[in-house]
């Protein structure tokens, strides 16, 4: 069970990007943004991954809202390829249940140092067999260029979309 917290109050839900009506909203806490891109700066010669973590709420309106960060340490990391490996995905089911067993799993990050905020089609391949829930989504950080943004399901695509963040 998830315990359910208060939603952010409406002077917090300041939005950056786009935020596609008929889309779940995004929310993540100003903190576990900051972690994510001061990991995503550690070595700005390969990609590096993660996952995020968090409550997925469904009332009358639904959300997800990022609370935690998890890197995938022990993904096999190039210049331009990450890759999730059988160790990553048991390290990440044996942290969920140990440490944060009352958060879902809501997507993943990775960097993609100087070549700019996308999902290429090896992303895609990803995000459509490991995180194909409606409310899943991704995140993808150029530490080099100082940009990221965020992508979730809009009918059956994976589109690119805003979020909000919500300071402390
Ligand atoms: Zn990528």
């Amino acid at each position: 069970m998830i315990e359910p917290i208060p939603k952010p109050a409406p002077s917090q839900r300041g939005a950056i990007g786009t935020i596609h009506r008929d889309t779940l909203p995004i929310f993540i806490h100003e903190p576990v943004l900051e972690d994510i891109l001061d990991y995503s700066e550690q070595d700005p010669g390969r990609e590096l991954g993660g996952f995020l973590l968090g409550g997925l709420y469904i009332d009358d309106s639904e959300y997800v809202e990022i609370r935690h960060f998890l890197p995938a340490v022990e993904a096999q990391s190039r210049a331009a390829s990450l890759t999730f490996t059988h160790d990553t995905w048991a390290k990440l089911t044996r942290e969920v249940d140990e440490q944060f067993p009352d958060q879902v799993v809501l997507g993943w990050h990775h960097t993609h140092p100087n070549f700019g905020i996308f999902l290429s089609a090896y992303d895609l391949f990803i995000h459509r067999h490991f995180f194909s829930e409606p409310w899943q989504i991704a995140l993808v950080v150029d530490p080099q260029r100082q940009e990221f943004g965020f992508f979730q399901w809009r009918q059956g695509e994976v589109v690119d979309c805003g979020f909000r963040c919500i300071s402390e």
